[in-house]
């Protein structure tokens, strides 16, 4: 504590909020909403994490695939605002929500990132949150397994800011691996994708009236999320070491110029490009549950979001309580790409709609315990769930959307604990 008695307290809040991507967004929102008093704290200086400054701007289906919409709540809320005053790419059938008809067509859509950064620090910023940009969360300041607050790094210096419950959605478990937190370590391969405008995209923009179809794309490194195209020979990138993170930015800068080198100069422009790694799975947290792909159509006790696969039709899961806590650790949580998923399982969780859901129950779980008392990963869970449903989030989904050929093969029992 001697350490911290040197550091000016700069106030205390109900709820810390570490970084400021959809996670950090919907943590934050769903506690204002249930009327307490947040921080959030972002190390950029826009809102969206790499749903924005990573130029990931695009929202996977949040539905079934036949035409039901799973993933609902506030990613039903920010999919609707990302597109509220910019471009979309909504299919015809969900344009005015879910259809009255079945369809093949998914509920997907792209954004401009930058469009939706502004919205949603309006959001934020109507709604009474206070948001730190360009500051860093350096330090949780622990008492046992309790988190008294974070120590700031910003332009002011170093600062300490006190919380009730600290919520860490740094997109890697920064805070929860620095309060020592065990935590669980992905992979990233090599990949990096920039905006760009061409001659030929611009010209078709114009003959559409689409602005979208300006907006084209230039790679470094092109490998996906399975690791196809990842050079042969090359380590995978952890993305918690610094050395590691800039060869990785300096080798994949290198290979955008020499992919683009041999056009046209003044063809095409790059417009922008990634100001954070665009790394999939970094660090997440070893919570008290890990979600495997086994566990798809399994009923939690605990869930506080049914999710369905991005990828495949017809694959629904839902998020365990329990993938956002430690037990013991009493007022830390995480959401987002921080949730304890394992492999697979992992990527459908962290992508947006899924981050979106577990930061809003992250934020949520947070103000209950605040006015409960209780630690945080022994949370009242009927409660919590009962408050996420009021705030249209489905909890469980319909076994009627099992698709019958599964039904026979696949374990559909509630989990009890
Ligand atoms: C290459 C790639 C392609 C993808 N494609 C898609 C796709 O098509 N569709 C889709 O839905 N998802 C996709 N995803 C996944 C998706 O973009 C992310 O998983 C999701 O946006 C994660 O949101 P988050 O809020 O959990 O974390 P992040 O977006 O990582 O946000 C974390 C925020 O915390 C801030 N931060 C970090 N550390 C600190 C600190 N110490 N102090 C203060 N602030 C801090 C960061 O600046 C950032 O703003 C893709 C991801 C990658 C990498």
């Amino acid at each position: 504590m001697n350490f911290i008695e040197d550091i000016p307290v700069r106030g205390h809040y109900d709820l810390i909020v570490a970084g400021g991507g959809v996670a950090g967004v919907a943590a934050a929102l769903s506690a204002q909403r249930l009327g307490k008093n947040v921080l959030l704290i972002e190390k950029s200086i826009m809102l969206g994490g790499l749903s924005t400054i990573g130029l990931i701007n695009f929202f996977v289906p949040m539905c079934n695939g036949r035409g039901k919409l799973i993933i609902r709540g506030m990613a039903e809320e920010l999919l609707r605002l990302s597109i509220r005053y910019g471009y979309d790419s909504i299919p015809e059938d969900w344009k005015n929500g879910e259809p009255v008809k079945p369809t093949l067509q998914r509920y997907c859509t792209r954004y401009s990132p930058q469009i939706f950064a502004l919205a949603m620090t309006e959001l934020l910023h109507n709604a009474g949150i206070t948001i730190r940009f360009d500051s860093v969360v350096s330090m949780p300041v622990m008492n046992g397994l309790h988190c008294d607050g974070v120590i700031v790094e910003s332009k002011s210096g170093r600062e300490y800011f006190s919380a009730g419950v600290v919520v860490d959605a740094t997109g890697d478990a920064e805070v929860l691996y620095r309060a020592n937190v065990p935590i669980r370590q992905g992979k990233n391969y090599f990949s990096y994708y920039g905006h760009a405008l061409t001659l030929e995209s611009c010209r078709l923009a114009w003959e559409t009236k689409d602005i979208a179809k300006a907006i084209t794309g230039r790679h470094g490194g092109n490998a996906d999320l399975y690791g196809r195209n990842h050079p042969a020979g090359m380590p995978v990138y952890t993305g918690t070491n610094a050395n590691e993170i800039s060869r990785f930015v300096v080798l994949n800068q290198c290979q955008m110029l020499d992919n683009i080198r041999t056009e046209t100069r003044t063809s095409r422009d790059i417009i922008t490009l990634p100001t954070m790694c665009q790394f999939r799975t970094i660090r997440c947290i070893d919570g008290d549950y890990c979600l495997t792909i086994g566990d798809q159509y399994r009923h939690f006790a605990d869930s506080v979001g049914a999710i369905n696969d991005f990828d495949q039709r017809d694959f629904l899961y839902e998020i365990p309580y329990r993938t956002l806590v430690r037990s013991g650790f009493d007022n830390l949580i995480t959401a987002g790409r921080c949730v304890c998923g394992d492999g697979y399982a992992w990527d459908v969780l962290r992508v947006i709609p899924p981050a979106i859901i577990s930061g809003q129950a992250a934020g949520t779980a947070a103000a209950l315990v605040l006015d409960s008392g209780r630690p945080i990963y022994d949370i009242d869970i009927v409660q919590l769930q009962q408050t996420l449903e009021k705030a249209k989030v489905m909890i469980h989904f319909n076994d009627s959307l099992i698709p019958e050929k599964l039904a026979d093969d696949v374990n559909v029992e509630s989990e009890h604990f």
